[in-house]
This record gives C-alpha cells, sequence and structure tokens, in this order.
C-alpha cells in the first residue's frame, strides 16, 4: 500500500489512545486528539525505517536514513518484537504523559502498518527473528499498491479519523 493509506489508517487508530486514556479517567482535549492522530500517523510509517527510500526519512530530515540501507526490508521493523519495543520504550519515556494514549496510539498504528503489509503475496517476518514470512492472502488476491483496496483504504480510514477529530471538538 501506499505511504498515504499507511498513514491514513495509522491516523485512524487515534481512538485506541483515546479509549485507553478513559480507561484511565483521563479526558482528552481536541489538541490532544489531534496529536494523537498525529502519533498514529507516524507510528504507521515507523516499520519503514527499514527502507531507504521511505517517507517516514523525511519526516526526520534525513537522519535516519543510514537505518534505511543497514536494515533489512520487512524483518525486525515489521516485527511484533519491534512494536513491543516502540510501546515499551515510548510508555518508559512517559509518552502518555505528554499525550494521554499516546503509547497505545503509536504502538497501534505500527501494527496497522504490519497488518496492512501482510496483504501483499512478499509477506511480512512478523514473528522476526523467525524466519517465517507471513501475509493474508494468496498470491492472486492480493491487492495492489495504489489500487482499488488501497485507495478504499484511505477513504475509509480518512473519514473514521475526520468523525474521531469531530467527535473530539
Ligand atoms: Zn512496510
Amino acid at each position: 500500500m501506499t505511504g498515504k493509506t499507511h498513514m491514513a489508517v495509522g491516523a485512524s487508530t487515534a481512538w485506541i489512545g483515546a479509549m485507553a486514556a478513559g480507561a484511565a479517567g483521563v479526558e482528552l482535549t481536541t489538541g490532544d486528539a489531534a496529536l494523537l492522530v498525529a502519533l498514529g500517523a507516524l507510528g504507521a510509517l515507523l516499520p519503514d525505517l527499514d527502507a531507504p527510500k521511505s517517507r517516514i526519512h523525511n519526516v526526520f530530515k534525513g537522519l535516519t536514513t543510514p537505518i534505511g540501507y543497514i536494515a533489512k526490508h520487512r524483518n525486525f521493523f515489521h516485527s511484533l518484537l519491534a512494536v513491543a519495543i516502540v510501546f515499551g520504550a515510548s510508555w518508559w519515556f512517559g509518552a502518555n504523559e505528554l499525550v494521554p494514549g499516546a503509547a497505545f496510539v503509536l504502538a497501534a498504528g505500527y501494527i496497522s502498518h504490519i497488518v496492512i503489509d501482510m496483504l501483499t503475496p512478499a509477506g511480512v517476518r512478523v514473528l522476526f527473528p523467525l524466519k517465517a514470512k507471513l501475509h493474508w492472502l494468496p498470491r492472486k488476491l492480493s491487492p495492489k499498491t495504489g489500487g482499488i483496496v488501497d485507495n478504499l483504504l484511505f477513504l475509509l480510514a480518512s473519514g473514521a479519523t475526520g468523525l474521531f477529530l469531530i467527535s473530539m471538538i
């Protein structure tokens, strides 16, 4: 899928942070909600740190580009191990204190990227360091990047994110 679809789906996971904050008895401001949307989109771009030409390197002004050349694409950075590290580290460094539910949204956005990449026939090493490459669909049924499924996902996720933001005003 395209980077914009990954971002939109990641952004739409903001409601998970709102639920986590709600469960902790914290009320979100509209600003918090907007930040959660941004963090979800960021989380959804992080796995492609392992691809030198990906959008995430623009976010970090090219500082992270060397990672893209060193790390093998769709290995560690596309694994549940990486999700656990992102969640644990963001929790540890107090992301939830800065923005309620932030660690949850970063992780959810990250997971959404992996789940979507698993729609492609090449598959993803979700269980890294195990070697198995997992994918959801047989090659013939796999949606094309930039195709109908890609665009539909983008539209649905953008709509859901819009509704979330409106509900938080
Ligand atoms: Zn990816």
